[in-house]
C-alpha cells in the first residue's frame, strides 16, 4: 500500500509500475509537453515540470520508497522539494539544453541524477508476438516516430548567422525565480519563456520554415525486427543510434523487447510445449485418435492405444518427442507434453441395465479396501445430490470454531493459530 498516488497519477501509471514503465511514461509526457514543442503555453510548461518532478522522484528507488511510505510530505527538504531543479536537470539530460544547470543554485538537493555523456534517451518498445510467429520466425516491420535534426536548417532553427543570444536569460535558457513558501523564500530555476529554454532567438523572418525554429522535426522510420525461430520471451533487439536526435547530443537508441502473447492452446516452458487435451472416458479406456492443431499448418494425429487407461490425474502426462518449439541455441526441437482431462458421461447416460452388467463384466472387479469388520453394524443410507452452499464447502457459511469436534473452546483454536 502506498500513502498517496499523486506522482503516479501525474505520469499516468499505477503504483506498481516498473522502472521501464516509468521511463516510458516520462518519455512520452516530456516529449509531448516539453517547452520546445509548446511555445508560449504556460499550461504545458507547468505540466512538463510536474512530469519531470514526478519522474525525478519515482526513478530514484530511495526517494520512491520514502514517497510510497510517507507521501510527498516525507520528501520535503531531503529531496529538493521545489521541483524546479529536477525539471531543468532532466530536461538537460534528455534534450541537451544549455550548460550550467545544477551548479548555479545546486546546494542541498542531494541525490541529483548524474549526467553521463549527452545522449538522447533510448526509445523502448515491447513487441508482442504470437507463439506461431516465434515457432516459424518472422521479420516484423515496425514504424517508429522519432525526432530528427531538421534537414533544412541542419538543426540551427533558422537562417545561418541570424541567431541572437536571448536577452531574457542572457543565453542560459533558464532564469532564476523567487517564490515564497511559508517563512522561506525559495529560489528555483525556470525555463526562459522568451527563448523556450534555447538560449537563443531568431527574428520571425529568419526562422526555419520546415521546423519553425524547433531544430528538429518528427520523422517516421520503419525498422525491421528479426523475430528468430524459438526466440525467448524477454529477448531485446537493439538499434543503436536509430532513436531521437537533438542538436549537440548523441542520437538515442531504439530497443525492442520481444514478448510472447499468451496462446489459447499451448503453454510454453523453455523449448517445450504443454497442451491440455480433453478426452472421453471411452477413449481413455478403449483407445482412439485425438487431433492437436500445431503452430504451423499441421495437425498431429495422436493415437491413444486401447488399454492405455489414461487417468484424469496430474501425473498422467504424456510426451510427443520433437514436437515442441525450435530450440534457439541447438538445432533441434523441444517436446510436446499432453496433460489429459477425462470427461465422464453425464448422469443417467443410459437406462439400459444390461449396459451396467456388461461394464461389471468388462472392467476389473472393484478391490474393496475399506470394508468394515464382520462385527460392525452397517447402516444403509442414501446418496443425494448436494449443492456446495448447503455443505459449507464453498466457504462463507459455518464458523470453524463451532465445528471443533474435540469439544475445545473456540478461544483455544484462536490461540493456536496465533502462535
Ligand atoms: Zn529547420
Ligand atoms: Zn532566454
Amino acid at each position: 500500500m502506498v500513502k498517496e498516488t499523486k506522482l503516479y497519477d501525474i505520469l499516468g501509471v499505477s503504483p506498481g509500475a516498473s522502472e521501464q514503465e516509468l521511463k516510458k511514461a516520462y518519455k512520452t509526457g516530456a516529449l509531448k509537453f516539453h517547452p520546445d514543442k509548446n511555445a508560449h503555453n504556460p499550461a504545458a510548461e507547468e505540466k512538463f515540470k510536474e512530469i519531470s518532478h514526478a519522474y525525478e522522484i519515482l526513478s530514484d528507488s530511495n526517494k520512491r520508497q520514502v514517497y510510497d511510505q510517507y507521501g510527498e510530505a516525507g520528501l520535503e527538504g531531503g529531496a529538493g522539494g521545489g521541483g524546479g531543479m529536477a525539471a531543468e536537470d532532466l530536461f538537460a539530460q534528455f534534450f541537451g539544453g544549455g550548460g550550467g544547470f545544477g551548479g548555479m543554485f545546486g546546494g542541498g538537493g542531494g541525490g541529483m541524477p548524474q549526467r553521463g555523456p549527452q545522449k538522447a534517451k533510448t526509445i523502448f518498445h515491447t513487441h508482442h508476438v504470437s507463439l506461431e510467429d516465434i515457432y516459424r520466425g518472422k521479420i516484423s516491420k515496425l514504424a517508429l516516430q522519432r525526432s530528427i535534426i531538421c534537414p533544412k536548417c541542419e538543426g540551427r532553427g533558422g537562417k545561418e548567422g541570424s541567431v541572437k543570444k536571448c536577452g531574457g536569460c542572457d543565453g542560459q535558457g533558464v532564469k532564476a525565480m523567487m517564490r515564497q513558501m511559508g517563512p522561506m523564500i525559495q529560489r528555483f530555476q525556470t525555463i526562459c519563456p522568451d527563448c523556450n529554454g534555447e538560449g537563443e532567438i531568431f527574428k520571425d523572418k529568419d526562422r526555419c520554415k520546415q521546423c519553425t525554429g524547433k531544430k528538429t522535426i518528427v520523422d517516421r522510420k520503419v525498422l525491421h525486427v528479426h523475430v528468430d525461430r524459438g526466440v525467448k520471451s524477454g529477448t531485446k533487439v537493439e538499434f543503436r543510434g536509430e532513436g531521437d536526435q537533438a542538436p549537440g547530443i548523441v542520437a538515442g537508441d531504439v530497443v525492442f523487447q520481444i514478448e510472447q502473447k499468451p496462446h489459447p492452446r499451448f503453454t510454453r516452458r523453455e523449448d517445450d510445449l504443454l497442451y491440455h487435451a480433453e478426452i472421453e472416458l471411452v477413449t481413455a479406456l478403449a483407445g482412439g485418435t485425438i487431433y492437436v492443431e500445431h503452430l504451423d499448418e499441421r495437425w498431429l494425429a495422436v493415437e491413444i492405444l486401447p488399454g492405455e487407461a489414461i487417468a484424469p490425474t496430474t501425473d498422467a502426462v504424456k510426451m510427443i518427442r520433437g514436437q515442441g518449439m525450435p530450440s534457439h541455441r541447438h538445432h533441434d526441437f523441444g517436446n510436446m507434453y499432453i496433460q489429459f482431462a477425462v470427461k465422464f458421461p453425464e448422469k443417467n447416460w443410459t437406462q439400459d441395465p444390461a449396459a451396467f452388467d456388461a461394464l461389471r463384466q468388462i472392467l476389473p472387479s472393484p478391490s474393496l479396501v475399506n470394508v468394515p469388520p464382520a462385527t460392525a453394524v452397517t447402516d444403509p443410507v442414501d446418496l443425494e445430490d448436494a449443492d456446495a452452499h448447503s455443505t459449507g464447502f464453498a466457504g462463507g457459511s459455518g464458523d470453524p470454531m463451532e465445528e471443533d469436534e474435540d469439544g475445545h473452546a473456540g478461544g483455544e483454536r484462536v490461540q493456536c493459530a496465533s502462535q
